[in-house]
């Protein structure tokens, strides 16, 4: 019972704490999460989310590394590339709205950025920011109908405006931005040297941030039936959508990382948030 416990506790801050804002962070145990995730107040813009649907007909995801915070990459068990799954739920959304876009999603080491800066044990949303904005990021090119996302996998943790350090924040997208951070020290953590369930881990934990940086759930794209779990935020009803809050421990884990596994080709988005796509 203790170690399903555990259990619960590590999945329900997969999906929890992929703490989905600007200035949101999520803590360590149940009673400050539900608080917390009640406050983040994400939104993409409007404009971003316009453009994403009605004109990109192209999207970079460009990823970013700190020494020793490297992505996971490649393939892992099976001929499948790692990174092939966030690629498909993205080529999914677009497939469902029948809007051509063409996807660039690096796979392999040698098609991501080793970064040079310091190593810090802690990260704002400024700095990170600032980091990313060095590296030339911007969010779209109207002339080429180009839409970017950078990831930037850090070797810290984040800190909130309360200039706390938060080890249990595995990500954050920054509001209003087309910027995802992972702090890598909690996804090895999460991981606890199981290098199925990192890769796991760090994949969902992308497509879920991707998921509201694209507009879900009504976070710029509306909703088509009342699948928003308000009291959550900007998270899903279904217990087995990527978008849900949290999930519901090692069953639903396991069969998570097997289908990842066995197929490397499985949508995590749920038939409403798929549909609030198309409906779009
Ligand atoms: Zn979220
Ligand atoms: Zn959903």
């Amino acid at each position: 019972m203790v170690f399903r416990k555990q259990l619960n506790f590590l999945f329900s801050s997969i999906l929890v704490l992929l703490a989905c804002s600007f200035a949101s962070s999520c803590g360590g145990s149940k009673e400050i999460l539900e608080e917390q995730v009640l406050n983040i107040n994400k939104k993409q813009t409007q404009d971003n989310i316009s453009f994403f649907f009605k004109e990109m007909n192209n999207l970079e995801i460009k990823v970013y590394y700190q020494e020793s915070s490297e992505p996971y990459h490649g393939s892992g068990q099976g001929n499948y590339k790692t990174w092939g799954l966030t690629e498909n739920n993205l080529k999914k959304i677009f497939e469902e709205r029948e809007q051509e876009v063409t996807l660039t999603v690096p796979k392999d080491l040698d098609e991501m950025t080793k970064i040079t800066n310091p190593v810090q044990d802690n990260w704002s949303s400024a700095q990170i920011s600032n980091v990313v904005t060095d590296l030339g990021h911007s969010d779209k090119t109207t002339e080429d109908k180009k839409g970017t996302f950078s990831i930037i996998f850090l070797d810290g943790y984040f800190v909130g405006e309360d200039n706390i350090e938060n080890r249990n924040v595995i990500a954050v997208s920054l509001n209003g931005t087309n910027i995802i951070a992972v702090f890598k020290p909690v996804i090895e953590t999460m991981a606890d040297g199981n290098e199925r369930l990192g890769r796991f881990v760090e994949q969902s934990t992308i497509v879920h941030e991707m998921g509201h940086a694209l507009g879900l759930v009504n976070n710029g794209v509306g909703l088509t039936t009342p699948h928003q779990d308000e009291e959550h935020g900007a998270h899903c009803t279904n217990t087995d959508c990527v978008m849900y809050w949290q999930n519901e421990g090692r069953e639903n884990l396991v069969q998570f990382v097997q289908r990842f596994m066995t197929s490397g080709n499985v949508v995590l988005f749920g038939d409403e948030c798929l549909q609030d796509f198309k409906s779009f």
